[in-house]
């Protein structure tokens, strides 16, 4: 029989099909299960009760009760928000709703009643307000009479919000689930681990995670479900690393032959920096060993990865073998096919370019001397991996910005040759070096930790939208020096249109307070073909025009030398590393390159501290960690771009103690008991084995 905490989340009570079905998409959330391991990522307070004037900062919850009037409907014939005023003793405070406007519209009708709101300020037309409150119709004395003192804070999205699921409304659900099922909840830690670590037992933990009694024991239920967590990851990522390293037979690369050897005495643009070097020697010695290399190539943007991963492709055709790079967006594809085949120029390597644009007869041909053998690379997007490309003697992968890139991708390259090629993940996401070997605990890591020399930093300079003239001064007096550059307009909503829009608006705004009609401008956007991106982008990089306006489908690889100005509009919208990856498009020349990152007057304080990050450091690594600490586990958007494993609870930032403590103890108990079988450790095998099933159970399938 099933466990109760298996059942499908529509059935618990106050959850429908609609709500389930918005739990699932912006949760993930499908089973009981799922729900009771959604965590609060902090708690408040529930008894105090704040004034309207103690609201003066954007960081934290406010509960305060008050009344809400001057309901103002927004829009002509369809309402496009509503503003409100709510007051207290103290005074009054703005909301506002963009959403659920007819559910607003009938629920505050008496100007007289006492409310409850609950959430955290936002700056709307500089001033502080809150946009879509928590709203609950305040029945005095309840706050104190409940018993229940501290709230846990789960994070939401505005879609769950609509439909009731704000913090509140998921505790809500909590309560009912451990009303239902917190007997359900079994051990799944050996009890000689817990008393040796002195853990909370799980069910403990678990009802203390959601509904504290008091705040001492909430680090105690916290610290026991990260132990968990980070254990069993520490499990999965040493049984990797052991089966990887001993099973997986790789191609031997015996030779440094002429290839490479010609490459370098005639065509090397350049000199190799030593950290170059050093990463060319790691991987050859790697790729002769025997074994399948899966290596994670680290170094920040422009530091000359790719430079590194043609130099082994030579070496793969040394030894007799094909290669193939894959990357991210046809723009990076195309312009490591122009700047590649360009280095090789007369050197009688055969290069081709694969991406979902490629024409029929083209891709016919690429295909066929795929096969034949006469194609020694080939550099595309995802297009790539479909399986009608196969190659004759694939042996050396190169996958550039791994970010975008999912494990299955991966393996998919694995499976086109029968001894799989070796594999080179390159990223420009710094991964601080502390946390990577257990981020990556299966890949090795090289790292280029030196830029080309010569390099200047690129000088950054934080602006409000206010010196705008001053800015454009700047623009005409870099373009008079020959110099270009780009300017980037944030995503700001998902819809593709309406980003458009904004660029478009932004820009056209900018011309016409500013006109500047001696300079010739590219556009790009996400919504372009692939042809058109490509012409744009081909005039900027020839030097045609003197500016490109751009969102951020420039972010990843773009590489432009005589580009020395970037300009980050509405840049407080940013997170670090991608403010970080739009940097390093600049001071890719010799010039003196700057960062100018506009923005509006009011910032929150997690935007203001972000921009003064970039001014302060150019230092990926810095700004990496920094990253990871400003989004708390709370931020949704955060922890799901941040990707590389998928945390409940743990933090790779601030748990570091936790994970060596658990990588001991993991490899302690492997080194006794490498399968698992003993009785003591039965619990812990099933734990991993339901993971490795790829989540557990009936209820899922729905
Ligand atoms: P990234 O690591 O961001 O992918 P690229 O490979 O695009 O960096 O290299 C950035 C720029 O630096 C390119 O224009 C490249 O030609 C140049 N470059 C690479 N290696 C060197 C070197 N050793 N000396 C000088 N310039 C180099
Ligand atoms: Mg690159």
């Amino acid at each position: 029989m099933g466990s109760i905490l298996e059942n499908n989340i529509t059935y618990l009570k106050g959850v429908g099909p609609k709500k389930a079905e918005i739990l699932k998409k912006e949760l993930g959330i499908i089973i009981f299960d799922d729900l009771l391991n959604y965590f609060p990522f902090r708690y408040v307070d529930k008894s105090k009760i704040y004034k309207v004037t103690d609201v003066v900062n954007d960081s934290t919850y406010f509960q305060l009760v008050g009344r809400v009037t001057n309901l103002v409907k927004v829009g002509d014939k369809r309402m496009k928000y509503i503003t409100a005023t709510f007051t207290d003793d103290s005074g009054s405070i703005g909301l506002i709703w963009f959403r659920g406007l007819q559910w607003v519209a009938n629920y505050f009708t008496n100007p007289s009643k006492q409310y409850i709101i609950f959430g955290k300020p936002t700056v709307f037309r500089n001033k502080f307000s809150f946009t879509h409150p928590e709203i609950e119709d305040y029945i005095p004395d309840s706050l104190s009479a409940s018993g229940q003192r501290l709230e846990g804070i789960y994070s939401s999205t505005e879609k769950l919000k609509n439909m009731g699921l704000g913090s509140r409304g998921i505790s809500n659900l909590q309560k009912e689930l451990l009303n239902q099922c917190a007997n359900d909840i079994t051990e799944t830690l050996p009890d000689y681990l817990i008393s040796k670590y002195n853990l909370l037992d799980r069910k403990k933990a678990m009802i203390n995670i959601h509904f504290p009694v008091d705040s001492s024991i909430i680090s105690q239920a916290q610290n026991r479900l990260k132990f968990e967590e980070l254990l069993l990851i520490q499990f999965q990522l040493l049984q990797q690393k052991n089966s990887l390293s001993k099973k997986i037979r790789g191609q031997v690369f015996a030779v440094v032959g002429d290839a490479f050897n010609e490459f370098y005495n005639n065509n090397l643009p350049f000199t190799l920096t030593g950290a170059q070097k050093r990463v060319i020697k790691e991987i050859r010695f790697n790729m002769r060993t025997g074994y399948q290399m899966n290596r994670l190539l680290q170094g920040d943007v422009g530091s000359g990865k790719t430079l590194v991963a043609l130099m082994c492709m030579l070496i793969a055709m040394d030894n007799g073998f094909q290669s193939c790079i894959m990357a991210p967006t046809e723009i990076l594809a195309n312009q490591h096919y122009n700047s590649i085949t360009n280095m090789l120029k007369n050197m009688g390597v055969e290069v081709e370019l694969l991406t979902g644009s490629t024409k029929k007869k083209k891709r016919i041909d690429i295909h066929e001397r795929l096969l034949n053998g006469t194609l020694h690379l080939l550099i595309g997007t995802h297009a790539v991996i479909e399986d009608t490309v196969k190659f004759k003697n694939l042996g050396f992968v190169v996958i550039d910005e791994q970010h975008r890139f999912g494990v299955a991708q991966r393996a998919k390259l694995w499976r086109k040759n029968s001894i799989p090629p070796h594999v080179l993940v390159m990223t420009a996401t710094p991964i601080p070096r502390t946390l990577a070997m257990t981020v990556y605990g299966n890949l090795d890591v090289s790292v280029i930790d030196e830029l080309p020399p010569g390099r200047k930093a690129v000088k950054t300079m934080h602006f409000f939208d206010n010196k705008r003239l001053r800015v454009i001064g700047f623009m005409r007096e870099q373009i008079k020096q020959g110099r270009q550059i780009y300017v980037v307009y944030p995503l700001i909503s998902e819809s593709e249109k309406v980003d458009l829009k904004n660029l478009m608006d932004g820009y056209a705004d900018m011309m016409h307070d500013f006109p500047m009609p001696e300079y010739q401008v590219s556009v790009l956007h996400g919504k372009m073909k692939s042809d058109d991106k490509d012409f744009e982008m081909q005039r900027f990089v020839s030097g045609k025009t003197d500016i490109m306006v751009s969102t951020t489908v420039i972010e990843v690889g773009v590489d432009v030398p005589n580009a020395s100005v970037m300009i980050i509009e509405n840049a407080e919208r940013f997170g670090l590393s991608q403010l970080h990856q739009l940097r390093g498009r600049v001071g890719r020349g010799s010039d003196q390159s700057y960062c100018l990152l506009m923005s509006g007057y009011k910032l929150s304080a997690e935007g203001r501290k972000r921009l003064e990050i970039m001014v302060e450091t150019s230092d990926g690594f810095k700004i990496a960690e920094a990253d990871l600490k400003l989004r708390g586990p709370g931020d949704l958007q955060g922890t799901q771009q941040s990707g590389v494993l998928d945390l409940k609870i743990a933090s790779l930032v601030h748990d570091t103690e936790l994970i060596s403590q658990t990588r001991n103890v993991a490899e302690e108990i492997l080194s006794i008991d490498p399968q698992l079988d003993t009785v003591e450790n039965v619990r812990l095998r099933r734990q991993l084995e339901q993971i490795k099933k790829g989540k557990k159970n009936w209820g899922r399938i729905s």
